[in-house]
């Protein structure tokens, strides 16, 4: 936080440019940053990348179009210039950190059911139904690509809280 790229509206990356070296080193350095920070999602300007592209999830194989429900199960999803549409007008408030704002967690509301349409890695056109978990995950990240940081989404600040006082107060036995 604090480095303007994390503030800067991303560039779309033209599709045909999405299965070149470049995006797809990209793509690859997202997964392994991810997965050695142990994040569940990760979008380009974190990396200080201002290109539209984010990764998501917790385990392989990645997920194809369809719908992502399952709290604890999410596959890896590759999203590129996506486009995401609220299903009804329910919010659901939960837990959220961020890789770029390090041991601080606070309580956003968010859609609580999302359409979405994007590329994939492969520059194909997928839409996918998102609820819970993964819907959370997509908004949070997708915000990444607007320079919106998860703190300018609550309500109030008062549920911001430490990783350490998160699990001695907030939660039973979570991981991240
Ligand atoms: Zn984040």
């Amino acid at each position: 936080m604090g480095h303007p790229v994390l503030r800067t509206k991303a560039q779309p990356i033209p599709p045909s440019e999405i299965t070149s070296q470049r995006i797809q080193r990209l793509v690859d350095d997202l997964f392994e940053t991810m997965r050695e920070y142990s994040g569940i999602g990760l979008a380009a300007p974190q990396v200080h990348e201002g290109l539209r592209v984010f990764v998501a999830g917790l385990r392989p194989p990645e997920a194809a179009a369809g719908e992502l429900n399952d709290d604890t199960d999410m596959p890896f999803i590759t999203l590129i210039n996506p486009q995401i549409t609220p299903v009804g007008d329910e919010m659901i408030s939960g837990w959220e950190g961020c890789l770029s704002i390090p041991d601080i967690r606070g309580l956003v509301p968010r859609a609580s059911r999302i359409q979405v349409k994007a590329y994939d890695r492969n520059g194909r056109i997928i839409e996918l139904a998102a609820r819970g978990l993964p819907a959370r995950v997509i908004q949070h990240e997708t915000d990444h690509l607007d320079g919106i940081l998860f703190f300018d989404r609550m309500n109030s600040f008062e549920s911001l809280t430490f990783s350490d006082e998160y699990r001695r107060y907030w939660t039973e036995d979570e991981d991240d």
